[in-house]
């Protein structure tokens, strides 16, 4: 497939009429095929077939089927991979999973991430740190410029080193293989979090040799407001997590080996729905389903491609159209590093978003002063990117930002 082909899927997706969105990188859009099954699963699977569609509408499999499309966009294997909870959820699922994986090295206390790393990450990370307050869980925060040294110091004492792939501010890429290699030379367990990784570029989880992982349905995969998110286990850890008969990491029904047998006793369930808790979405699982299913038949690499020529499209028209305004670009230059967004810095950042999103250009403003936009080739293209940067031109130069209404701020930025 090449990237002309890729132009195609845009009219799968429902986008409104005046608006170029930048922003599928927090929220992807509206697949068009989506109202219909998520009609049908309403009306047909639960109107008609209701509590027989567990098993007649395969509700069941669920975490476990999307999990296995998911894995083949990830570079994982069936049988690696589920879909369930949220990516917080999922987190603590996974931070306690590699605690009792590393248990026998007794000598490690150290959980090492980013201070940048998107904030629930770092919270749950401190959460399990209080819970297991007998354990005295060191936690060291420290900044990307300084990750490798600090690996290299503390690796030996680290348990995990959690990371986001692509900093969800500037959008600067780890790059998974190296970071992976070097924390498992210390010895230590490697977590990645795709939540700007997932269908925004090709992820290969186990060619790169991660040993753990959590992401995100709702931003680049497009699985709708609240979608599932899922884990990833190497398939080593599983077999070791089976063999010791080590419990779930939280043990709800979903986790038993026979959650119908009800029987008081916990027995966890072998392999990936160890991660299961309880009853899946199945509304969302419909409307995740079906964007999985177009992801399938979507070449990674082209997707790639296009995202690079739009991100450096992006940028290049900015710095053309946009100089003299007090813009700073936050995104790397270069493209090796870069995810599928880009970021400038203003002081007006808020107010100058609010701006372009009256005018049908959504993107989105984090705190404290950056704007960002968001590239997603399956629905985007060159045209709207010189149109987005014609109105970012106009708000800054006619300082339309300045009124009264763009400078109060919602609950949700
Ligand atoms: C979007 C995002 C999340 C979201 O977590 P939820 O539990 O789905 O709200 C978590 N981590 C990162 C790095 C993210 O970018």
């Amino acid at each position: 497939m090449t990237t002309t082909a890729l132009a195609a899927y845009r009219q799968q997706f429902s986008i409104p009429d005046g608006v170029i969105y930048l922003d599928g990188n927090s929220l992807g859009v509206l697949p068009k095929a989506t109202a219909a099954a998520a009609q049908n699963t309403v009306a047909n699977e639960w109107g008609n077939g209701l509590i027989r569609s567990w098993n007649t509408a395969d509700w069941i499999n669920a975490p476990r089927r999307c999990g296995d499309k998911i894995a083949r966009l990830i570079g994982a294997n069936a049988g690696e991979v589920v879909a369930c909870d949220s990516t917080s959820v999922n987190l603590f699922k996974v931070l306690l999973t590699a605690l009792k994986l590393q248990e026998a090295k007794t000598e490690r206390n150290v959980i090492i991430s980013d201070i940048d790393n998107f904030p629930t990450d770092l919270y749950i990370a401190q959460g399990i740190r209080d819970l297991l307050a007998g354990r005295n869980l060191e936690l060291q925060f420290v900044k990307r410029a300084d990750m490798v040294a600090t690996i290299n110091a503390l690796g030996s004492r680290a348990i995990v080193v959690m990371l986001t792939q692509v900093d969800y501010r500037t959008g600067e890429r780890y790059d998974m293989r190296e970071i992976t290699a070097l924390t498992q030379s210390k010895g230590a367990l490697m977590l990645w979090d795709l939540a700007h990784s997932t269908c925004a570029f090709p992820v290969e989880l186990n060619a790169c040799n991660a040993d753990l992982a959590v992401g995100c349905t709702y931003k680049y995969v497009n699985g709708g407001p609240g979608a599932p998110a899922f884990v990833f286990a190497a398939k080593r850890h599983l077999d070791v997590l089976d063999a010791s008969k080590q419990s779930a990491p939280i043990s709800g029904w979903f986790a038993h080996a026979a959650p119908f047998a009800f029987d008081p006793q916990f027995h966890v369930t072998r392999g990936i729905e160890r991660f299961l808790v309880g009853t899946p979405p199945i509304l969302q699982f419909a409307a995740l389903e079906v964007a999985l299913d177009m992801w399938l038949t979507v070449d990674m690499h082209a997707l790639r491609t296009a995202s690079v020529a739009l991100t450096e499209r992006f940028i290049a028209e900015v710095e053309s159209q946009c100089a003299d305004f007090g813009l700073t670009l936050a995104t790397p230059r270069n493209a090796d590093i870069r995810g599928s967004q880009v970021s400038f810095r203003h002081d007006e950042g808020y107010a100058i978003m609010q701006a372009l999103i009256a005018r049908g250009v959504i993107g989105d403003f984090r705190a404290p002063d950056i704007l960002r936009f968001g590239f997603t080739p399956l629905y985007i293209n060159e045209a709207d990117v010189v149109n987005a940067v014609k109105h970012f031109r106009e708000v800054l130069q006619s300082r339309e930002y300045e009124r009264a209404e763009f400078r109060a701020r919602g609950k949700v930025t």
